[in-house]
């Protein structure tokens, strides 16, 4: 099959899901780790045009939503300090930690706002030098570079009132723990653009040759979806297991060195919380020692109280791929995106999110 260029082109589509019909001839589960991916298999109805043999399961792939409590409730007790304000993206204000959310937080009173850079935190600070202002830093390797850049920036102006909570996480790592689960059943992963974008292909071969899971990177256009579940596929039916990129006009297969540079100049590896998975070592991006004084917590050490579960919430299964958002009992049923339960209907990243605004899958019963 020739594959063309045309990305958004319907006759390519058509194409790409005959070749997809074709090749899928035994049962297979297919992970969309990226929730952008998510968002556009459920917006474009690509579910509905695969073969009776390929389950797309949803992954790990929202930063919001694999945000566990304790950081949430960490960042919320950062918050309630005195002087202290508190910036986030706007993605994280509604995500419910044990007892609280940060717009809850906010109309009890604290300042809590939300900013679209961690450079306008670096404002914020200069406009407000009586107050410490906190960021809170969510997100995988995408958004990693950037908040590197907002800590040397804070340096460079010498701001005493700037730090970041960092609950960065980095991915690959989170896939070995996921294959290694043996409640998760994945044949291949549709491995994220945005993330390769930065660490390229190469961090994933591990998949590929320790574990024999087919993995293809892919962009987040119907056909880049289309294209990266036909060339799964065609791995399974040719019996062999690679990691190949859908999306070479954004990833190399050795990343950003610039970007990932940056990381590694600012951060480095620490373990890390996900939200349903639990603890995997190395996948947190803790703030180097020659950055310390920009590290909320070493600043202004809390003590959350212990963390609770939200009671039927089935995020963890969710982001495992164990069980599909629709299948969660309070899908639609007292958890939507005006009045969300877990996190996963909360972020515009969020598989239940995804699925309950675009598609009218769990809607019936
Ligand atoms: Fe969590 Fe709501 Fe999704 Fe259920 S429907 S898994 S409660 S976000």
């Amino acid at each position: 099959m020739k594959l063309s260029t045309g990305f958004a082109d319907p006759i390519v589509a058509k194409h790409l899901v005959d070749g997809i019909r074709a090749t899928a001839q035994t049962p297979v589960k297919f992970m969309e780790v990226c929730g952008t991916h998510t968002v556009a298999i459920a917006r474009n109805g690509l579910r509905d045009v695969m073969p009776g043999t390929i389950t797309l399961l949803s992954g790990p792939g929202c930063p919001v939503c694999v945000t566990a409590n304790p950081d949430i409730d960490t960042a919320i007790e950062l918050g309630r300090q005195p002087d202290v304000i508190l910036t986030t993206f706007g993605d994280m204000m509604k995500v419910p930690g044990s007892r609280s959310s940060l717009q809850k937080e906010k109309a009890a009173g604290r300042d809590v706002r939300v900013v679209y850079s961690p450079l306008d935190a670096l404002t914020v600070a200069e406009e407000h030098s009586d107050k410490h202002v906190i960021f809170l830093g969510v997100g995988f390797e995408t958004t990693a570079p950037t908040i590197a850049s907002a800590i040397q920036e804070a340096e460079r102006r010498d701001l005493d009132n700037f730090s970041v909570h960092s609950v960065h996480k980095t991915v690959p790592e989170a896939l070995r723990a996921l294959v290694n689960d043996p409640e998760v059943q994945i044949t291949g992963f549709i491995l994220p653009g945005h993330v390769s974008v930065i660490i390229g292909s190469e961090p994933y071969r591990f998949l590929a040759e320790e574990y024999g899971v087919p993995c293809v990177v892919a962009g987040f256009e119907p056909v880049d979806v289309l294209q990266a579940v036909w060339m799964l596929s065609k791995q399974v039916a040719d019996g062999r297991a690679a990691v190949e990129i859908a999306y070479k006009r954004g990833v190399v297969p050795e990343g950003n060195r610039t970007a990932l540079a940056k990381i590694e100049q600012v951060f480095e590896p620490v373990d890390a919380e996900w939200r349903g998975i639990g603890v995997i070592p190395g996948t947190g991006l803790g703030i180097r020692e020659e950055y310390a004084r920009f590290d909320a917590l070493r600043r202004v050490p809390v003590t959350p109280e212990p963390p609770k579960d939200i009671p039927g919430c089935q995020c963890g299964e969710v982001l495992r791929g164990i069980t599909l958002p629709f299948e969660c009992k309070l899908f639609g049923r007292g958890c939507t995106p005006e009045h969300p339960i877990g996190p996963c209907m909360v972020s515009s990243e969020g598989s239940c999110a995804a699925y309950y605004r675009y598609t009218d899958y769990g809607k019936t019963a």
